[in-house]
């Protein structure tokens, strides 16, 4: 496999400025492995607006916590189940599916309990969901691609491709015959913020645009689910699915203004990492956005190597992680 040369070690977060100083260079002969095309998703880049500080050491610094938030596995366990239900409508393979995903993520987990709990909890709310939620959706659509791993250039970019994975594609069978993306959340906090954020994000655009790209035809419409369970809860009586009460339309604007954001960020993103390299402080390139240092209920793995003097104390273990050489962004991606 093709080595890349990345820049290595902790950034030297200098006083001076860009201009004042004959920038040094921080490329070193250090090599590693990327693995992960995924990292060319949505949520890259959207962590990246978030803060660019926690993109720079996420992604330039690969650093990663050793174990997941028990949310993570939780949530990928039940899209698991959730696609094995479309893919067969045999609702006890679709358990299966979920609960194995747990049992080969267990390492992901720091606390045994909560991996028992989780084994448990993904099978009753995936039952609930093929209840209520997948048993509908059997009669209302024709499946076009389920768990639809797309993967597709950018236009106006070089080399830079744009990956999604659509968790269903369907058309309805009656009225409109409109296609669709159909999403599952699952949310153990507030089912009405889950589902805001999934009308007012871009995850839906990106879906449409990626979709319209993959089918030739446009792609507007979504019907997202949420599958709610309190955290804290082991009473089923506690569980509820939200759908809105209408489809959530992306036009054709909103798809343009995705793509047009999506290029115009790379090509900023792909010159900020450039210029780290050639020595701009971080403070320039990958500043600082300190509205999501506390977010989601936690506090940001990386407090405690951004903020000098904050404890690392409760802090997740951070490890070093690889890619594949067309993993995340380079800056000959993206030179137009
Ligand atoms: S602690 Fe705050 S500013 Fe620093 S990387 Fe995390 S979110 Fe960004």
């Amino acid at each position: 496999m093709e080595k890349i040369t990345k820049p290595s070690g902790q950034s030297k977060t200098s006083k001076s400025s860009a201009t004042s100083t004959k920038p040094q260079s921080r490329k070193s002969s250090k090599t590693v492995t990327f693995t992960a095309s995924s990292e060319r998703g949505y949520h890259t880049y959207n962590l990246d607006s978030d803060c660019p500080r926690k993109f720079f050491y996420r992604y330039l610094r690969l650093l990663r916590p050793k174990f997941s938030a028990p949310a993570l596995p939780f949530g990928s366990a039940f899209h698991e189940g959730k696609a094995e239900y479309y893919r067969t409508w045999k609702a006890k393979q679709a358990l299966e599916k979920a609960e194995h995903y747990i049992i080969e993520h267990r390492s992901e987990y720091r606390d045994e309990d909560v991996y028992y709990m989780q084994r448990e909890r993904v099978v009753v709310l995936l039952s609930r969901w093929i209840q209520h939620v997948g048993a509908d959706d059997r009669r209302r659509f024709d499946f076009i691609g389920i768990e639809l791993s797309l993967d597709y250039p950018v236009p106006k970019l070089k080399k830079y491709r744009q990956t999604c994975r659509i968790d269903a594609l369907a058309r309805e069978r009656s009225g409109e015959k409109r296609v669709l993306i159909l999403e599952t959340k699952t949310s153990g906090r507030s089912a009405q913020l889950t589902m805001d954020g999934v009308v007012l994000g871009d995850q839906i655009s990106m879906y449409c645009y990626m979709a319209s790209k993959y089918l030739g035809e446009p792609v507007n419409w979504a019907l997202p689910d949420v599958a709610y369970w309190n955290t804290g809860s082991f009473n089923p009586a506690n569980i509820s699915f939200h759908r809105p009460s209408g489809l959530i339309y992306r036009s054709k604007e909103d798809i343009i203004d995705f793509e047009e954001g999506l290029r115009q960020h790379m090509v900023e993103l792909a010159q900020r990492k450039k210029a780290y390299e050639s020595g701009v402080p971080l403070s320039i390139t990958f500043r600082r956005n300190t509205t999501y240092c506390v977010s989601y209920g936690h506090t940001c793995e990386y407090a405690h190597l951004c903020r000098k003097g904050f404890s690392d104390v409760g802090q997740p273990e951070l490890i070093k992680v690889t890619r594949s050489k067309d993993g995340f962004i380079d800056e000959t991606d993206v030179t137009i």
